[in-house]
């Protein structure tokens, strides 16, 4: 059954009059009560606990509905054994909301070496076990048996990047599209202010669904998948083909053609997706368009209350990073081949004003708890604020704006986000303000004041940077600048450091197991941190997390394009690359498995090594703290336990 697609009607004025906002979301009946809410309109399902706080997708949309008139609560980390927490708040009006968390749920459960971890920094308690495995299926499952007919809407990291085939590494086997597992009527994938209030608006507009299915109503909508067939999409539609789950199947290959088309597909925002499975198919409809400045100051600017719902009796311990921490912006123009940002966020940079940052750290100002230090300042590249393509993003063919050279058409002022960060300094209660989110180092190269600026004013004593590798023929395939960039980038911090008189040290993030890469190239990989005095602790072993390029690449053993590579595909050969850096990980009577090592990432040339605090277990903290799901969308390979103030679940204590 076709609609007509009416782009105009993409960002209308959509929703009802706006509700007073709550301090929080409920989350019981009661809390419906005092708010005189006799039933939900949308009902939130999360595998996260409930922080309010922008950097949760629940609390983000959740807030972002009740602004538009429409009530929300959320039921976080429910029971799945039986449907009781479910059934806490009634039937919504509209529909249910599934979300695995911010980030898969596979991956906040095992290590990259299929181990299970036993902490959770978004648990209360930091507890593991608070969330099934696949816990976007279960759930779906449960509010269905709860609620009989009830639309679903499935959202979030795990569902969108297992929104076509997919690998899954946990179980060495490629799936069908998630929408199949969980029955789920569509997914949000990417962002999903719009693609929610849109579904919101319709489901409204037509009362009771009875009967009118999913792939007819979900057709005016962007950013969301459901399942149908040809006749489903609207017949306006400029189609692109995808390779269909059991051609997959039967060719490996064709998961790397797909995962290209898909990234494509996002990047240029106007074309419909199509991947047959049996006698149906997964239908995609034209990707969000990323917010506007307004629209992003409007997202950020509700009122959150910035820390756990009171109903909870432990700490959650993500909660004061991310208290002190401002998201500037989301999307990320790297395009790295093995971050799953390019599918979720895509490439497009929508970044907030000034005036609305500097609003934000004020309010942090006069909240009692904050102690004048600002953790971060940034995005998922701190200096990507404000960027744009001064061409035409949609026509663009490359799959990454950085590589392999910072393209002339990504424009980007970085000294004002220094001036912004000077300004944040300057406001009445504020000490420092640091920068912990990764500082792309080739665009920084570009602006040399904003370098010198970078090192000597808001590193805090470090930087994370992210070589991942030191050889090319690695690093490219990561889609990552040459080793002469990162030598280029350390010369200049070794020198502002001196200039600041300053002990610094720059933390790289490094990576095992990439695929093609080989035991030679980590030799190389060893020696060279050798000659440096560096001492590496903290390695990410490659994780081929669904929907990536370099996820398609250890699947297939192919690269981008098609040639037969080298894969260290079973456990044996990349703990064997893992140990040519960090020979102590998985030997039981190491000093690092008795948790006695430090968790201090590495150490510069020539340089004391700190007892610096605030370097334990930070690794990857930056790329975790989950920004409205954009930062922690970056699950591919960083930390997924951040916050916690201890040693990376990849690090030589836990791998
Ligand atoms: S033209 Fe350049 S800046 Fe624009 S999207 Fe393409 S790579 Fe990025």
């Amino acid at each position: 059954m076709t609609k007509t697609w009416n782009q105009k009607s993409e960002r209308q004025v959509l929703g009802r009059a706006p509700l007073e906002q709550p301090a929080f979301l409920p989350m019981s009946k009661k809390e419906m009560d005092e708010l005189g809410w006799d039933e939900l309109d949308i009902l939130f399902i999360t595998g996260d606990s409930y922080v309010d706080h922008p950097s949760f997708a629940a609390s983000l949309l959740g807030r972002w509905l009740v602004a538009h008139g429409y009530r929300v609560g959320i039921i976080a980390q429910p029971r799945w054994d039986k449907t009781d927490d479910f059934l806490a708040m009634g039937r919504p009006r509209l529909f249910a909301s599934v979300s695995a968390g911010a980030i898969d749920s596979m991956l906040a459960h095992y290590t990259a070496f299929r181990k299970k971890r036993h902490d959770d920094a978004y648990t209360p308690g930091g507890k593991a076990g608070a969330r099934p495995n696949r816990a976007t299926i279960v759930y779906s499952n449960l509010v269905r048996s709860a609620f009989p007919n009830i639309p679903v809407v499935i959202g979030g990291i795990e569902a969108s990047l297992r929104r076509i085939t997919h690998y899954d590494f946990w179980t060495d086997k490629l799936r069908r599209s998630i929408l199949l597992d969980s029955k789920a009527d569509c997914v949000v994938y990417g962002m999903g202010e719009y693609a929610m209030l849109h579904l919101a608006h319709i489901l409204d507009q037509y009362g009771e669904t009875s009967g009118t299915p999913f792939s007819y109503i979900a057709q005016e909508v962007r950013g969301v998948a459901y399942m149908g067939t040809r006749e489903d999409i609207p017949p306006q539609a400029k189609i692109v083909e995808l390779p269909s789950h059991e051609d997959i199947e039967a060719d490996g290959k064709q998961l790397m053609t797909a995962t290209l088309t898909l990234e494509r597909h996002v990047q240029k925002a106007d074309e419909w997706a199509i991947q047959p499975v049996g006698k149906r198919a997964v239908i995609l409809a034209p990707p969000a368009l990323p917010l506007s400045e307004e629209e992003m100051d409007e997202l950020y600017g509700l009122p959150y209350a910035k820390t756990q719902h009171p109903s909870y009796k432990e700490k959650i311990p993500c909660v004061d990073m991310m208290t002190t921490s401002i998201t500037t912006h989301r999307g990320c123009g790297g395009g790295c081949s093995f971050c799953s940002l390019a599918l979720h966020q895509g490439r497009r940079i929508a970044s907030r004003s000034k005036e609305s940052i500097m609003r934000e750290v004020e309010a942090l100002t006069r909240n009692k708890r904050f102690n004048g230090s600002i953790s971060d300042v940034g995005g998922p590249s701190a200096n990507m604020w404000q960027a744009y393509c001064k061409a035409s993003p949609e026509k663009c063919k490359r799959q990454s704006c950085m590589y392999p050279k910072v393209c002339p058409q990504f424009t980007v002022n970085q000294a004002e986000g220094i001036m912004l960060l000077r300004d944040i300094q300057k406001i009445k209660g504020t000490k420092n303000v640091r920068v912990a989110s990764g500082v792309r180092y080739d665009l920084a190269q570009k602006e040399e004041t904003a370098l010198r600026a970078y090192t000597m004013e808001f590193t805090g004593g470090q930087l994370k940077v992210a070589p991942e590798h030191i050889c090319d023929g690695v690093l490219n395939r990561m889609r990552k600048p040459g080793l002469a960039s990162f030598e280029k980038f350390l010369n200049a911090f070794k020198k502002y450091s001196e200039q600041a008189g300053k002990e610094q040290y720059v933390i790289p993030y490094l990576m095992s197991a990439f695929p093609g890469c080989t035991d030679n190239h980590m030799h190389e990989l060893g020696n060279w941190l050798r000659a440096r005095g560096w001492q590496p602790q903290q390695v990410q072993c490659f994780i081929p997390t669904p929907g990536t390029v370099a996820t398609a690449s250890y699947y297939a053993r192919i690269d981008e394009k098609g040639d037969e590579i080298f894969v260290a595909r079973s456990d044996a050969e990349r703990l064997r690359q893992h140990h040519i850096l960090i020979p102590s990980v998985g030997h039981k009577n190491s000093k690092a498995s008795r948790g006695k090592r430090s968790s201090y990432t590495a150490k510069q040339t020539n340089a004391k090594q700190t007892n610096n605090k605030h370097d334990s277990g930070k690794r990857g903290s930056s790329r975790f703290s989950e920004r409205d799901s954009k930062k922690r969308s970056r699950q591919s390979q960083r930390d997924p336990q951040s916050g916690q103030g201890k040693a990376s679940p990849f690090s030589v204590n836990k791998s």
